[in-house]
């Protein structure tokens, strides 16, 4: 079969491997979409560092497809069946697991990223227990369930926190920088699970900006998000703010800094977007405002719980975030397009 392996930086190659074999509880996938994510394009221009001790792999973390084989232990009737790959493998066992924090297992795994074979390939092999039964009406939407998991553990990871010091506030300020399919999935899933908090969503490119401001206004389902223009925002005003942008090459200031602004004091500045160079803070500033900062990252298994009420209120199309491309497209310019090129798009991906 053909599959893309990532060597480490600047280094991918369209390979010819053997089709990987089936475990007893495992699934052959057919991918059919995958996505280049900002951090694939991030681990290729100034890493690996992620997936260092993995390389050489097959990289693609959000993905899926259809199943066209099942090992001894697995159900026949899932095969012909169209899922999306949960990537986060976990032991169960260490200290970590048992404390309901799976994303830090000390034996984790992350298919297409760390240690597990991923997307940019024609099978891929999965655990029975990573893949997520899609609907037909969700297709369109099958390289969104990780951003979906990854949003929903940042919301309960923030609002857990904001409430560690205001205990009696209900209502919450929420501001998203940086609208990649991260900051989307995360305004989403907060629109859905918290409707009594107000959502304003940042980022650098207007034109972004608009392909959402369309998909809202048709819809009303989302009328407490406002997309707005930063000369806008009001400076201490967000009681949580969340940076999903990371370190953007045409930004003038990096979003957590900016981020660390718009925040109220005692409030919550939660960092998810990656920097991978140092960022000057200032010590001082934090802790006189007494900004709470935090991180958080992939998803936990009890975000997979709340999978299922986010698709069902999710109604619209999401063909109109994506941007298709070719795998050749991918070897030749894809991932300088996801990191550089990403005004008109909100997704990436590569359609097999
Ligand atoms: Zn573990």
């Amino acid at each position: 079969m053909r599959a893309v392996k990532f060597y480490g930086k600047n280094r991918l190659k369209l390979e010819n491997i053997p089709t990987p074999t089936v475990n007893d509880d495992e699934v052959l996938v057919k991918v059919k979409k995958v996505a280049i994510t900002q951090l694939l394009a991030k681990e290729y221009f100034y890493g690996p560092y992620i997936m260092k001790n993995s390389i050489p792999i097959i990289p693609g973390h959000s993905f899926g497809g259809v199943v066209v084989k099942t090992g001894k232990n697995v159900e026949k009737s899932l095969i012909g069946k169209w899922v999306s790959v949960l990537p986060l493998r976990y032991c169960g066992k260490c200290y970590y697991c048992k404390s309901g924090l799976e994303n830090l297992c000390e034996n984790l795994k992350y298919y297409g990223l760390i240690g597990l074979d991923g997307g940019l390939s024609e099978y891929v092999s999965v655990k029975k227990g990573n893949i997520f039964l899609i609907n037909k009406n969700d297709i369109d939407k099958i390289t969104f369930i990780e951003p979906f998991l990854i949003g929903i553990n940042i919301l309960e990871e923030s609002i857990a926190k904001i409430k560690t010091k205001f205990p009696n506030k209900n209502s919450f300020n929420i501001l998203i920088l940086g609208v990649g399919s991260i900051g989307l999935s995360l305004a989403l899933v907060w629109s859905i699970l918290r409707k009594e908090d107000n959502i304003f969503i940042n980022d650098l490119f207007l034109s972004r900006l608009e392909i959402l401001k369309n998909t809202f206004d048709k819809y009303k389902l989302y009328n407490n998000i406002h997309p707005i223009e930063k000369e806008y925002i009001k400076k201490d005003f967000f009681d949580i703010v969340i940076d999903t942008a990371g370190f953007e090459a045409l930004a003038l200031e990096p979003a957590i800094l900016e981020g660390f602004k718009y925040t109220i004091r005692g409030g919550c500045l939660v960092s998810v977007g990656l920097y991978y160079n140092k960022i000057g803070f200032n010590h001082l500033e934090a802790v006189l405002k007494n900004v709470n900062i935090i991180t958080t990252k992939f998803y936990r298994k009890k975000s997979i719980e709340k999978l299922n009420t986010i698709l069902n209120d999710i109604k619209f199309n999401f063909s109109r975030f994506i941007h298709n491309i070719s795998i050749a497209e991918v070897l030749e310019n894809g991932f300088y397009k996801v990191q550089v090129d990403k005004e008109d798009f909100i997704r990436l991906e590569v359609k097999c």
